[in-house]
């Protein structure tokens, strides 16, 4: 490694250790981490391209909280403690404006977890963009996507397709209160409490990353089960109710991605105990394939989206 990668990770990306597990951090081959016993390690990695992932004038703290973001919503997806990560970082120059930047997006949502960055890799290259990050869950207790049964509810956090009207705006849309579906693209939440909250009461459970019917279409294929929706149930916040109004693009919230809400099967008896602000919106059934009911009318989903019964 030159001298200037090396002294661009200490002055950006080392910090002291804050998480309980970490045993050794940046500056070695290997970082170190200590798994509890009883406990499983979750581990999960996401890249971002520069056009492919994202556009070219985001802002770099944006992009460092995204990306964290974006592994923290698998974590919480499984039901896990995020605890550490590592960070390959390609990049076509060394701009310590833009890493300062990058670092304070990434640090800022690391904190509030008690995040450890404990290592990485530095090279020169097309704007590319990894983290893998690691967590912790009590031994068979993770959420996977094959658990839903029969008769279990299906819920989902917060709103969808804020994130959706974020990219049809950056793509030219122009509606009003455009700036919370903006914020929802650019700075997602991932649902980290919520993932811990409903570990012991869901069955499945998934992360809303390429949209409702595509990832709830994972959970059915795994489980081998079918789903029923009901469209007047999928919370939505009034901007996309106002686009939908516009547009008459009524599928947007179903099948848009990047909401990285999460989406899970519980029992009617465990959905009487949950604490934490979600929405039932359907039921898993035997008959496999996804349907949703829309004005009194059933229509399936297939690949290119939601079709009415021939
Ligand atoms: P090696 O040659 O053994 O792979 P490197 O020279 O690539 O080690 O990295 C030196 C140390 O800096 C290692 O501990 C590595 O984990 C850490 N590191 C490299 N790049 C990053 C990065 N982008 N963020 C955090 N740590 C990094
Ligand atoms: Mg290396």
């Amino acid at each position: 490694m030159a001298l200037a990668e090396f002294n661009l990770i200490k002055q950006f990306f080392t910090r002291s250790a804050q998480n309980k597990c970490t045993r050794l951090s940046v500056g070695d081959d290997c970082a170190l981490l200590a798994v509890p016993e009883g406990y499983e390690l979750a581990i999960t990695t996401d890249t971002m391209v520069e056009n492919v992932h994202f556009f070219s004038d985001v802002r770099p703290e944006q992009l460092g909280y995204k990306l964290l973001a974006v592994n923290l919503s698998d974590l919480a997806s499984m039901g896990a403690e995020p605890m550490a990560i590592t960070l390959a970082l390609t990049m076509p120059e060394v701009d310590s404006g833009w890493l300062a930047a990058f670092a304070d997006g990434l640090f800022a949502l690391a904190d509030k977890y008690q995040i450890d960055l404990i290592g990485g890799d530095t090279s020169s290259g097309p704007l590319t963009l990894s983290i893998q990050a690691m967590g912790l869950v009590p031994k068979n207790q993770a959420l996977k996507r094959a658990a839903a049964r029969v008769g279990d509810l299906i819920y989902v956090t917060g709103y969808l397709g804020d994130a959706g009207l974020g990219l049809k705006i950056k793509q030219g849309y122009a509606g009003q209160n455009t700036q919370q579906a903006l914020q929802r693209f650019n700075m997602p939440e991932p649902r980290v409490e919520e993932g811990l909250a409903i570990r012991s009461l869901a069955n499945a459970c998934i992360d809303i990353s390429d949209g409702l019917a595509q990832d709830l279409g994972h959970i059915l294929k795994c489980s081998k089960v079918g789903a029923r929706l009901d469209y007047a149930q999928i919370p939505m916040s009034e901007a996309v109710l106002d686009y939908m109004l516009e547009t008459g693009d009524w599928q947007m919230p179903l099948v848009a991605g990047d909401d990285y809400e999460l989406c899970f099967t519980i029992t009617p008896e465990s959905a009487s105990k949950l604490d934490i602000s979600c929405t039932c919106i359907g039921i898993i059934e035997e008959l496999p394939g996804l349907r949703l009911i829309r004005n009194d009318v059933c229509v399936n989903f297939n690949k290119s989206g939601f079709e009415h019964f021939a």
